[in-house]
């Protein structure tokens, strides 16, 4: 059976590329079941680069595939912010909650029309001297106000186009069949089907 380690802990994010790659024949392990991984550095100047660094990073220290989910929301009225730094937007070892208060803050008395925003998830499988790279972007807009509890970051402030409810009001099917990370996903799945 083929192996791949989640170099994340975020168990939001574990748990969506679980379920969307359920359907592979791959046993999926998370850092918690492998020892020896130090905290992965996220200092990048892109997705790019924090996605590499962290797949390169878990695949050194266990040896084994990594794959590796690096993430965020660029507002276009905000010239792409809070992108790479979505995590810590209002400062580092913050709350979603203070990331959409302050983004919302930046964002009073925008009309709709310049609240359009995306998602943005570049996934990085790092095996042997092997790198594959898969991205995936979900158009939307910012609400004026959180709705919604379902999900994290900032699901309650997202729009994703063709729906009128937020990511946080959507199911978690109904996010896993239009989100960033599963269109990413959905890419890197033909990938891993060619055997890890
Ligand atoms: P990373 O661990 O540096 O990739 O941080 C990703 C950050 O982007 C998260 O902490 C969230 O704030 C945000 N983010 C990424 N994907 C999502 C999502 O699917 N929903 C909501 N927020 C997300």
């Amino acid at each position: 059976m083929n192996t791949v380690v989640l170099a994340t802990r975020n168990r939001h994010k574990i748990l969506e590329i679980k379920t969307i790659l359920a359907d592979l024949p791959i046993t999926i392990l998370t850092l918690g079941d492998v020892s020896g991984v130090p905290d992965l550095r996220e200092d990048g100047a892109t997705f790019q680069e924090n996605s590499l660094q962290k797949a390169r990073e878990v695949h050194v220290h266990t040896k084994l595939p990594a794959l590796a989910d690096d993430s965020g929301l660029e507002v276009f009225y905000l010239n792409g912010r809070p992108g790479v730094v979505s995590a810590r937007y209002a400062g580092e070892g913050t709350t979603d909650e203070r990331n959409n208060k302050k983004l919302l803050g930046e964002m009073l008395g925008v009309p709709p029309r310049r609240r359009k925003a995306q998602f943005r998830a570049v996934i990085t499988l790092v095996r042997g001297n092997s790198v594959e790279v898969a991205e995936g972007i979900c158009p939307g807009v910012l609400a004026e106000s959180p709705r919604g509890t379902n999900g994290f970051g900032y699901d309650p402030i997202f729009i994703p186009d063709g729906f009128s409810r937020t990511y946080a009001e959507l199911t978690a099917e109904e996010k896993n069949r239009i989100s960033h990370r599963a269109k990413a996903l959905s890419k890197m799945k033909e990938i891993l089907k060619r055997g890890v």
